[in-house]
């Protein structure tokens, strides 16, 4: 996929009347900008997810995807850390029972099967478009930071690596990625490559009106994207 194929995913969605992407679209257009997540499938059966999972590996995720729910926990579309291909193939029906008896009017594409990324420090990189200034980039740390603290530093883009630097720097809880009370620091340049690779993407596809990489899990190593979320409009 190239930056056409992403234009024609997002064009595809908004022909079809979609203000959102399917999350097997997002983390494809993620991928596609070098914005690391754990390996994925859609699946359409039970035993199809089964299948997927014991190719992926386990432990793995099962998630709802539907162009009608965009929080697939409130409707019990989420279920995590499954081991087995007993335990993938009953979270299947029972994503596809709870989203069913939630919103009954919901059109199911399939459930996506991912990979588990090991839990670890918590950050978001997100985008929201200001009326005046175009499409900003937000960076922060997950979880009551945001929720409540609304520790987040801004910046308009295109931004540079230094930004994305400063970015990271400058929210309050900065220590928390240096490495604080026993747990170890992140890779500071895995976070700042992400940063940089949502600010190249919501420039370069200017449909996009909104983005949240939340959570985005930090490694000592590395760094992963384990929800994405990408609303459009034409
Ligand atoms: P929602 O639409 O409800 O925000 P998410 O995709 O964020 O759904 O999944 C809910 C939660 O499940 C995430 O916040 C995360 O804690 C966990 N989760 C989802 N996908 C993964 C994954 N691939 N690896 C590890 N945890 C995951
Ligand atoms: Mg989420």
């Amino acid at each position: 996929m190239g930056v056409e194929e992403v234009q024609a995913v997002i064009k595809k969605a908004l022909a079809e009347g979609r203000h959102s992407l399917l999350e097997p679209e997002a983390k494809a257009i993620c991928l596609e900008y070098g914005i690391p997540t754990p390996s994925f499938r859609v699946a359409t059966s039970s035993s199809n997810a089964a299948a997927a999972a014991a190719e992926l590996g386990y432990p793995v995720v099962l998630k709802i995807v539907s162009p009608d729910v965009v929080h697939k926990s409130d409707v019990g579309g989420v279920m995590a850390g499954l081991s087995s291909s007993d335990a993938v193939e009953s979270a299947y029906l029972r994503i596809v029972e709870n989203v069913r008896a939630h919103r009954p009017d919901a059109r199911l594409i399939g459930v996506l099967v991912q990979r588990m990324a090991p839990e670890s420090t918590e950050v978001i990189v997100g985008s929201v478009k200001d009326a005046q200034f175009g499409p900003t980039i937000l960076f922060g740390l997950g979880g009551i930071f945001v929720e409540v603290l609304k520790d987040v530093a801004f910046r308009i883009a295109p931004i540079e690596e230094r930004d994305a630097r400063d970015m990271m720097r400058e929210i309050k809880g900065y220590e928390v990625l240096t490495g604080c009370r026993g747990s170890p620091p992140v890779d500071q340049d895995a976070i700042v490559s992400i940063i940089l690779s949502a600010s190249s993407l919501v420039t370069e596809n200017p449909q996009i009106e909104q983005m949240d990489l939340n959570p985005t899990m930090a490694y000592e190593r590395g760094a992963m994207v384990v929800d994405a979320r990408m609303l459009l409009s034409p």
